[in-house]
């Protein structure tokens, strides 16, 4: 076989590469019985003492670099920090490794790294080593950079994409689409004239204030694939079903426009500064309304509620039902 873009795109595609040629060949996938590699969560825990360290790694391939909203820069950082988050970590350090083309402009540059130090600040998550690599002109699309994050927990406290039950809440901490669409808009040479603009935001502070609540059961930030690849994953993984009210969930007139234009799945692309929790339901209300207090969450809605059936169902409040099936591939590439 050969690589093609599908095995890069977080859908079903890219998980039969990852368990047929990654997860067969590597055998020590796990340390002091933590989160391993083969749990494919968003990152891996590593047990020590009364804590847990938590690390998550994530390649940075975007095209185009700079797009309304952001940059290769605040994703590479944000990203990162997020897949820490999600996890039930406080995100501490960011190594960043940077693979640069012979020929790429030093303001470029400074511009990215001055948007990582931005995102690092807001956070206070410290960029506490990195790496420098150049390749020969025509041999690299301009750049790569890969970003391995360390986080935090007490131990046993990582929140984990698998541990829903039935009765629990979903809330979803903004509107779905804004990432993927603002990117494939800009692609299509729509450039900066639309209003729509990528979400890449931490969400840190999201999360934060959902566990110090309390009842948090599961999370995931539904990066490649959307929501459809997020909660499909949660689901399967949590051995449950989920009925999820299409009504509730949010999408921005802008997204909804271009999406119907391009013929794509607001709900298949990737979001950069959202969180998917699941809650128990004593506490989803209370919950709610902490992220909706923090920075990025004024947006959040409960979208459903976790069933005993496997599927993850949608539906309408004039009374429309379908299966929300998992994509196979993210039809929007290379947008983190
Ligand atoms: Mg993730």
């Amino acid at each position: 076989m050969k690589i093609g873009m599908s095995h890069g795109a977080g859908g079903e595609v890219m998980q039969d590469l990852i368990s047929d040629i990654i997860l067969s060949n590597i055998q020590n996938t796990r340390v002091n019985g933590g989160v391993g590699l083969e749990d494919l969560d968003d990152g891996a825990s590593i047990p020590l003492g009364d804590y847990e360290i938590v690390i998550s790694t994530d390649g940075h391939t975007i095209d185009p670099l700079f797009f309304p909203g952001g940059d290769i820069g605040r994703i590479a950082v944000a990203g990162t920090v997020n897949d820490i988050s999600v996890m039930g970590a406080r995100p501490l350090a960011i190594a960043n490794a940077m693979i640069i083309s012979e020929g790429f402009p030093g303001e470029d540059l400074e511009r990215i790294i001055k948007s990582m130090d931005s995102v690092s600040r807001e956070t206070g998550v410290s960029i506490v080593t990195g790496d420098t690599k150049v390749m020969e002109q025509g041999k690299l699309d301009r750049m790569v950079i890969t970003t391995t994050g360390i986080g935090v927990a007490g131990r046993g406290e990582t929140v984990r994409d698998s541990g829903l039950s039935p009765g629990d809440k979903i809330i979803l901490s903004g509107s779905v689409g804004d990432h993927g669409m603002a990117l494939m808009a800009f692609r299509e040479g729509f450039g900066f004239e639309t209003d729509l603009e990528s979400d890449v935001a931490p969400v840190w502070g999201i999360v934060e204030a959902a566990l110090n609540v309390g009842g948090v059961k599961a999370m995931k930030d539904p990066t490649r694939g959307g929501i459809a690849n997020a909660l499909n994953e949660m689901a399967d993984k949590s051995g449950v079903g989920m009925v999820l009210d299409e009504d509730s969930i949010p999408v921005r007139e802008e997204v909804k426009a271009v999406s119907e234009m391009l013929g794509i799945d607001p709900y298949e692309v990737a979001n950069e500064g959202k969180v998917i929790i699941g809650v128990d339901p004593e506490y989803a209300e209370e919950v709610l309304a902490a992220v909706r207090s923090a920075p990025y969450g004024e947006g959040a809605q409960i979208i459903g509620e976790v069933t005993e059936d496997k599927h993850v169902i949608l539906e309408t409040s004039l009374g429309g039902r379908r299966i929300l099936e998992a994509p196979v591939a993210d039809p929007v590439p290379r947008v983190c």
